[in-house]
């Protein structure tokens, strides 16, 4: 057989793809992995993240059928508004992730002048464009990024480039629109007003900004409050709390 479709890399890659999954059906058979939920999905999670493949669900849990997740680059909300709408109105996620991440090629892209990207590329970069001004205004306010570290004593546990900084900025920044946006939808924002529904924001970062552990997540918004201090006290309110609190961590202060 010759043509196109086995040419190049393509059929080693789905091999390699196919092999895999033989070994993966074949223990998640032995093992039982789909047996309680052959009749229907029960996520606890909505989330919303970066394609950016070193993103990991598995970072937040290994277990089948526990995370509704919907992913596109730069994690915007408003392309995935019907799935996100899926998730907590018919599955009733009690929480709803929007996730950023350390290291994000969509929010560097936004940040440059792009010429001769793809059209439709460059249309899902323009809605961070904003976030990026807006960012950098807060910044010219405080003195640039040295006044603003002074003011807000905020410090990456590993020394970066100020571009990383800034982008790590924007990161959160996006996370926190892309929540505001939430909460602007009549539907969602009844869920989080009759407590059915917790909107969380965190960051996933593998690149040593918010601490060294790799993959590790931070809280940095619910329901839209985004002060350290609030977010620590309400994270603690209850129960196991304490453990959300602890990684309650922001870089950008408004
Ligand atoms: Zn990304």
């Amino acid at each position: 057989m010759s043509g196109t479709a086995t040419t190049g890399k393509g059929l080693e890659t789905l091999t390699h793809k196919i092999k895999y999954n033989k070994q993966y059906s074949a223990e998640a058979t032995s093992t039982g992995q789909y047996r309680d939920i052959l009749d229907g999905q029960h996520p606890d999670v909505t989330l919303v993240t970066c394609s950016d493949s070193r993103v990991w669900e598995r970072s937040l849990d290994d277990q089948i059928g526990k995370i509704f997740s919907i992913k596109n680059i730069g994690n915007r909300v408003e392309p995935n508004l019907g799935s996100i709408e899926y998730g907590v109105g018919h599955l009733h996620t009690p929480v709803l992730m929007i996730m950023g991440h350390t290291g994000c090629g969509a929010v560097h892209a936004s940040t440059l002048e792009l010429k001769d990207e793809h059209a439709r590329i460059l249309k899902s970069l323009d809605f961070i464009k904003p976030t990026v001004a807006e960012v950098q205004k807060l910044l010219i306010r405080k003195g640039g990024i040295a006044g603003y570290k002074k003011e807000t004593k905020v410090a990456p546990v590993t020394k970066i480039s100020d571009e990383a900084f800034f982008e790590t900025l924007v990161s959160e920044a996006n996370v926190d629109r892309q929540i505001e946006n939430l909460l602007n939808d009549a539907s969602i924002r009844n869920l989080v007003y009759t407590g059915k529904l917790m909107i969380v924001g965190t960051i996933y970062d593998f690149k040593d900004i918010y601490s060294k552990e790799k993959g590790a997540i931070f809280v940095i918004n619910v329901n839209g409050e985004t002060s350290v201090e609030k977010l620590k006290k309400l994270a603690a309110g209850e129960g196991d709390g304490r453990v959300v609190a602890g990684t309650v961590k922001r870089m950008l202060v408004y």
